[in-house]
């Protein structure tokens, strides 16, 4: 049985204030939750997050890491730095880094094997973009992401990964994968993984994402090959996330 989770993306956004109030209010619905919560903070805010955290159960990952320990890499933060200030988790190839960033598959795999290897536990992205939808071709891209790291890390390393399939077009745009749509895709991960290793298959949680929030939540969350959700916008509101948080299962 794979545990649920529902994990926020805060991506670039935030204060002082307005992190400690997110934190408030989401500590305060904690009781009613069904599925492990991660809160991504921008890196400025984790240690922060990290003290509001406090003994409520609510795990921190972080948004972006980079490949290299220590030393002369202006801007960047490394996976000691994370593990230091309490991260489990770092979201790795979201398709804003990718299209904005340059993140190729190469930098990705590059970067999900440094997560792993400092202990920590990446939150793999990967997604088509409506081009590629409306080509056919979502399977392809969707294989090849995953093919990235499959052959830099080996499937075992999906035992301590979770894969968010986010298509590119329902991010930030209102526009959701219908819960067909997107368990499609899913058992479609899954099938691929299983070919390589059944019980990494089975028990790897695959998250949605892609403008989930309170009202689509408990439909996407009921379809048997979806583990959870990638939040963005709907995280940055206390109860909105919570509603997700607490959606029940099919
Ligand atoms: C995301 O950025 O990972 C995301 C899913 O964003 P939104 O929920 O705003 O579509």
């Amino acid at each position: 049985m794979r545990q649920p989770m529902v994990a926020g993306n805060w991506k670039m956004n935030g204060s002082s204030d307005s992190v400690k109030e997110l934190m408030n209010g989401i500590k305060a619905g904690m009781g009613g939750v069904n599925a492990e919560v991660v809160v991504c903070p921008p890196f400025v805010y984790i240690p922060s997050v990290a003290d509001a955290i406090g003994d409520s159960g609510i795990k921190l990952g972080a948004q972006n890491m980079c490949d290299q320990d220590a030393g002369a890499f202006t801007g960047e933060v490394s996976g000691p730095m994370l593990k230091d200030v309490g991260c489990e988790y770092v979201i790795i190839g979201h398709s804003e880094r990718r299209a904005m960033y340059g993140e190729t598959d190469e930098v990705t795999a590059i970067k999900y094997g440094a997560v792993l290897k400092n202990g920590l536990k990446p939150i793999f992205c990967i997604g088509e973009t409506l081009e590629e939808r409306e080509q056919g071709i979502t399977e392809q891209v969707v294989g090849r992401q995953i093919d990235a790291i499959l052959n830099s890390d080996g499937v075992a390393s999906l035992a301590n990964a979770v894969l968010a399939y986010e298509p590119v077009w329902a991010i930030g745009t209102g526009k959701t994968a219908s819960p067909e749509q997107a368990q499609e895709v899913h058992a479609f991960i899954r099938n691929k993984i299983a070919e390589q290793d059944k019980v990494i298959a089975e028990g790897l949680r695959i998250l949605y994402g892609g403008s989930m929030n309170s009202a689509n939540a408990a439909e996407l969350r009921s379809q048997p090959d979806i583990d959870g959700g990638l939040i963005g916008g709907a995280s940055l509101k206390a109860e909105d996330f919570l509603v997700i948080c607490s959606a029940g299962q099919g």
